[in-house]
């Protein structure tokens, strides 16, 4: 029977069945307009699993931003991205409508599982994964299961303090924060302070590619601010094994720049054996961490 899987962002929606076969089929991505608030979001998401109802499907996965218990399916905290999402009961709502099991899971522990299982750390049990964008999620998967600690909410790895003094201000309410610095969203906004052009990912690669004046430096101090942060985890974890994800991460040049500087910050003991290497599943890696989640809790007996 095919599961179906949801990935809820504050900008879009994807999804997909999972198809006896081993297949992710009828991939789509909608608009989740998040910042009409959760009643909107729960009625389109309503929607668009009706929309695959006559496909059928014995169970339902969703990767969802914001913090998520995951035992009772439920949004224990979501930001304002998605109005109103705070405390939502996700599953108890959708297995009420749609009569299957449900899972719940938060998108970068779902997307850290698709690269456990399906993608980049498949075969390895134990490593770290980290994602760029906006901000700077993080998971710690232990022995392939999420490492999530006292509530749920381990490895924010985006609030590591990385600037003691005089630091940026973040949205957990701290000053100096990893990923006021190094996630994606911070280099863009060093970027257009050089360039009002540069004002994403790709338009910066393309003006690195046609070697426009003032783009290496600004991704040199960028690749410094994120290596900062890798190599402090490196000397907590002493990982084997550490994915990077997020759209600008699929760049090779910037992932090798990023590599070299994040060497050069790990003491040569901890820097043996490690492997760093981007992630693989791209925007479909929540959807096939929900696969996995699904899978792993049918074989080992749960609903
Ligand atoms: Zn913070």
């Amino acid at each position: 029977m095919n599961h179906l899987v949801i990935d809820i962002g504050g900008t879009a929606i994807k999804s997909a069945l999972y198809t006896p076969s081993g297949m992710l089929a009828d991939f789509r991505e909608t608009a989740s307009d998040g910042r009409e608030g959760a009643q909107a979001l729960l009625s389109r998401l309503h929607d668009l699993i009706g929309s695959y109802a006559a496909q059928g499907f014995d169970r339902i996965g969703v990767s969802t931003a914001g913090q998520v218990d995951c035992v009772a399916g439920r949004i224990i905290f979501a930001n304002d991205n998605i109005p109103g999402y705070t405390g939502t009961p996700l599953a108890e709502i959708l297995t009420q409508d749609w009569q299957v099991p449900v899972d719940v899971e938060n998108d970068v522990n779902a997307a850290a599982l698709g690269e456990a299982y399906f993608g980049s750390a498949r075969g390895i049990a134990d490593f770290l994964c980290l994602t760029y964008g906006t901000g700077i999620g993080g998971a710690i998967v232990i022995d392939g299961q999420i490492y999530r600690g006292l509530h749920g909410l381990a490895g924010e790895f985006g609030h590591l303090v990385t600037h003691a003094q005089d630091g940026l201000p973040c949205t957990c309410g701290q000053t100096g924060c990893y990923e006021q610095y190094a996630s994606a969203a911070a280099l863009v906004r060093q970027a257009v302070r050089i360039n009002p052009a540069w004002s994403n990912g790709r338009l910066l690669t393309e003006a690195r590619d046609a070697a426009k004046p003032g783009v290496i430096p600004v991704l040199e101090y960028w690749a410094e601010e994120v290596a900062c942060g890798l190599s402090s985890l490196i000397h907590c974890f002493n990982p084997s094994l550490i994915v990077l994800g997020g759209g600008i991460l699929s760049d090779e040049n910037i992932f090798q720049r990023i590599l070299r500087h994040t060497l050069n910050r790990t003491m040569p003991s901890f820097a043996r054996g490690l492997v760093i290497r981007p992630a693989s599943l791209g925007n479909q890696a929540g959807l096939y961490g929900m696969v996995a989640i699904g899978r792993n809790t049918r074989s080992s007996g749960g609903a």
